[in-house]
């Protein structure tokens, strides 16, 4: 009895703080969740759960790939709970599940899509208990507080419910080797035009066989850890994918998925990144395991718009404004970014200004991620200056000359501000901002200043 009044009041404070939050127009999706998880501590296990969860969680895409879950569902006529606007935490989720409940504590939907951090696991797998927990990938994150990929994967094994049906990553042999005794299918995309055999990048968390540390053959690698290996020494070797995308066409941009019981369709792609194409492959596994028919996911997704705010370009003037978001303190995301942009056609300018901080006393982090960060690929050709700027600035003016960038083509200001009239404006070519999200109001004041050069420089 004392155990249901506590859940109550946690349940009703928790709204109530929700709606004086959203009243004064402030973030109501995670300190609802603090009070309720403050006064029942049990009260992710008590509160009303929708009968279908889907979870996602991983280093890199579960945004994205929850978001188009979530956006499909709806498209079918499904009404989806879900945590998109919100955090992704233990209070986070208690917050989505509060707000989702009557009352009395009954949910009041029947399917919820939530993105879930890796490192809060075991506060929330074992009360949520998952009908589909899909993991898209495991890399090496802000080294302060996710040490090594090994180690957040063994923080979802430990958490992960057994009745949990996985749908995991068959290139990645650290997180599809996650809870083997739990029922699973894999994706996997199929040989491209632009894998190697040999890592070209400077992070490589898995190097030797995990059985018996005997040495690992790559049939092909996409990036990183990423691809297919098998061991010389055991059998060991990278699962068979369920779900496997082929004939990856980024003209046409699209992808054909074909699933082990023969069905196949052509899906499509939302942008040309090999990141987006994983995002495809695994949203479709996912809810073609939820029940969902290849044409019914393929069309919802045409009718599907991807984020906008990681990637978009516009002109101005006589040059191509593009602005990359780049996660911040990640190594590999920076990687990936660099890859992608110093790849697209044509000449291009770029402005770091990756980990501004509003607020500098709260800085705490440690730069050890500059050099697992494959700055080498903006030594490419094409790339024809660099402004490096914000409280980071002379980092990574001299991790780029370590990475082999002429001195002539660095420019350097702490001003982020000031960063914009450091570029030429040459006609023809991309102006390219790296940014993070800790300052998106500095961001888009950057962004806006860039425009108005870029046009001043046309009017010339
Ligand atoms: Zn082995």
């Amino acid at each position: 009895m004392m155990r249901k009044l506590r859940f109550l009041l946690a349940l009703w404070l928790g709204k109530c703080a929700r709606l004086a939050l959203r009243v004064l127009k402030r973030n109501a999706t995670y300190f609802p969740g603090v009070v309720a998880l403050k006064i029942c501590p049990d009260f992710l296990g008590q509160v009303g759960k929708p009968e279908n969860i889907i979870a996602v969680t991983g280093t890199n895409g579960k945004t994205t790939v929850s978001n188009l879950i979530a956006d499909v569902l709806t498209d079918r006529g499904h009404k989806v709970l879900s945590n998109r606007l919100g955090s992704n935490v233990a209070a986070g989720i208690a917050t989505t599940l509060l707000s989702g409940s009557s009352l009395s504590g009954k949910a009041r939907y029947k399917t919820a899509v939530l993105e879930i951090d890796e490192r809060s696991s075991k506060r929330i797998y074992p009360y949520l208990k998952p009908k589909l927990l899909v993991i898209t990938n495991l890399f090496r994150d802000s080294i302060m507080r996710n040490a090594h990929p090994e180690y957040i994967a063994s923080f979802i094994e430990q958490a992960v419910p057994r009745e949990t049906k996985l749908v995991l990553n068959a290139d990645d042999l650290i997180s599809s080797r996650i809870a083997p005794e739990n029922e699973r299918v894999y994706f996997a995309v199929d040989r491209m035009d632009t894998d190697v055999v040999e890592c070209v990048n400077l992070i490589n968390d898995l190097q030797i066989c995990p059985i018996c540390s005997g040495e690992l053959v790559y049939d092909y690698r996409r990036y990183h850890h990423i691809g297919r290996a098998r061991c010389r020494d055991c059998d060991f070797k990278s699962p068979e994918p369920d779900y496997l995308g082929t004939d990856v066409d980024t003209a046409a941009m699209t992808m054909t998925v074909t699933d082990k019981q023969g069905g196949r369709a052509v899906y499509p792609l939302l942008s040309d990144s090999v990141f987006n194409i994983y995002n495809v492959v695994t949203v479709a596994a996912a809810l073609h395991e939820f029940g969902l028919s290849h044409e019914e996911i393929a069309g919802s997704l045409r009718r599907t718009k991807i984020v906008e705010t990681r990637y978009n370009a516009r002109q101005a003037g006589n040059v191509r404004v593009v602005m990359q978001m780049s996660k911040d303190k990640n190594a590999l995301a920076g990687s990936r970014a660099f890859d992608y942009i110093s790849q697209l056609p044509g000449e291009k300018e770029i402005i770091l200004m990756m980990n501004c901080m509003e607020d500098q006393k709260k800085w705490s982090e440690n730069t050890t991620w500059l050099y697992d960060c494959d700055f080498e690929f903006l030594a490419r050709e094409g790339i024809t200056r660099i402004v490096c700027t914000g409280p980071r600035a002379k980092d990574y003016y001299l991790r780029l000359l370590i990475a082999g960038v002429p001195e002539e083509k660095l420019r350097c200001t702490m001003s982020e501000l000031d960063a914009p009239d450091l570029l030429a404006y040459n006609p023809g070519e991309s102006v390219c901002l790296f940014y993070g999200t800790d300052a998106l109001d500095l961001v888009y004041k950057v962004q806006a200043k860039i425009i108005r050069c870029a046009e001043e420089a046309a009017a010339k």
